[in-house]
């Protein structure tokens, strides 16, 4: 097992931003996706983010070279066997996180960590099918990874203690402020958060505000940075639905929680939001 080196599990929105932000704090980074394409879209958002940070003068192009070089993209999950962390960032569906842990618990040494960046899902179901699960846990970062400093570091059932202090300090190695969080639907932002995304839906649904009044009201008025369709789009509309949506399964279908049909409609329209360059709103080209 090599202690320098991490495995990111999906390269989108979450894992490429993971993936950049390890290789920032000096690790050797594989970034794993199903296909070259995804690798290649993950790459380019690296690329970008870092330009842009050259460009503002807050890395010099030198350090940037050197956080690229210690990306390494792979297709292959096989790779991922010698890491001593490997952080899951593949889509919010359980079924699909369960078997990615299964064959990583096969794969790696029992003594690496194996963390979902799930935002809603139940890292004790996650681990369920592995045979290590005391090394299982939730490492819950917020987007985008490189800008924001929290990490809710979630204990599943049978995570051990030596595993959550481990994760404790790997994300403050990383540069990031860990919280404990325990194993509970939406763990504790995305449960906080909930609410503003379902009552903004809510407001377009009895038509009583527009998608820029609410944003721009939210902004000015409240203070937040974004508001809530603006966020959103950020997140990605199919990943805030299945969030929306586990959460409402897991509190046995309070309405506090039901899921919003219009951003049904979206998913299925493959409007995600900035990542398809169309959610609420429309960006570039795309
Ligand atoms: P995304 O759709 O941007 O990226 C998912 C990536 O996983 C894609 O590149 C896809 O090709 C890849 N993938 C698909 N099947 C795979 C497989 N079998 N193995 C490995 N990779 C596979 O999604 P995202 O927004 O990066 O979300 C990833 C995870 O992070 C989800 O669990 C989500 O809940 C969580 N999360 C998202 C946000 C957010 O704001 N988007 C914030 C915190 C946590």
């Amino acid at each position: 097992m090599n202690d320098s080196l991490i495995g990111i599990v999906g390269a989108g929105t979450m894992g490429a931003g993971i993936g950049q932000v390890a290789a920032q704090a000096g690790f050797e980074t594989l970034l794993f996706d199903i296909s070259q394409e995804f690798i290649d879209k993950g790459a380019a958002r690296v690329r970008a983010f870092l330009q842009r940070g050259r460009e503002r003068g807050k890395i010099s192009a030198d350090e940037e070279t050197r956080i690229l070089s210690r990306i390494k993209p792979t297709l292959e999950l096989q790779d991922l066997a010698a890491c001593s962390l490997v952080i899951e960032a593949a889509p919010e569906k359980l079924e699909l996180k369960r078997e990615i842990f299964q064959k990583l618990d096969s794969l790696c040494s029992p003594a690496a960590l194996l963390a979902t960046n799930t935002s809603s899902l139940s890292v004790t179901a996650i681990a369920g099918p592995t045979r290590h699960p005391e090394r299982v846990l939730g490492m819950h970062f917020f987007n985008p990874p490189p800008l924001m400093a929290l990490v809710e570091v979630v204990r599943g059932e049978q995570t051990s203690p030596a595993t959550i202090e481990q994760g404790l300090d790997v994300a403050r190695r990383l540069g990031k402020t860990p919280v404990s969080a325990k194993d509970t639907p939406g763990f504790i932002v995305n449960r906080v958060a909930r609410p503003f995304y379902i009552e903004a839906l809510r407001i377009l649904t009895d038509g009583d505000a527009d998608v820029r009044t609410v944003d721009r009201i939210m902004k000015d008025g409240g203070g937040f940075p974004m508001g809530p369709f603006e966020l959103m789009d950020l997140i990605g509309i199919d990943i805030n639905f299945a969030a929306t949506q586990s959460l409402y399964q897991a509190f046995f279908h309070d309405s506090r929680f039901r899921p919003s049909p219009i951003q049904e409609r979206m998913v299925l329209a493959g409007l995600l939001g900035r990542k398809t360059g169309r959610g609420f709103y429309t960006y570039g080209e795309k």
